[in-house]
């Protein structure tokens, strides 16, 4: 059933499941909402809206694409805020 050629790509996973995944932060979406990535298996990760960390699905991946667009709008606006009541 099982093919020997696929088993190199299984071992990462074997690696993460022995010593734990190695998560980086390959993309900040919010103060608060990261994405994640394992640097051995390639899994991903994000912050959900509880704060937790979730698997990062399209679906999350969407979410979070949307987030960041409110996210950056906010960080213009905030951007002008200051620079106004510095002037003022
Ligand atoms: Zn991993």
């Amino acid at each position: 059933m099982e093919k020997t050629n696929s088993k190199p790509a299984f071992i990462p996973k074997m690696y993460c499941s022995f010593f734990g995944h190695d998560f980086q932060v390959t993309k900040k979406v919010t103060w608060h909402v990261k994405e994640y990535t394992c640097s051995h298996c390639k899994k991903q990760l994000t912050t959900n809206s509880n704060g937790n960390l979730t698997e990062l699905t399209p679906k999350f991946k969407e979410i979070n694409a949307i987030l960041e667009r409110i996210h950056n709008k906010r960080m213009i606006r905030s951007q002008r805020k200051t620079i106004t009541s510095s002037i003022c």
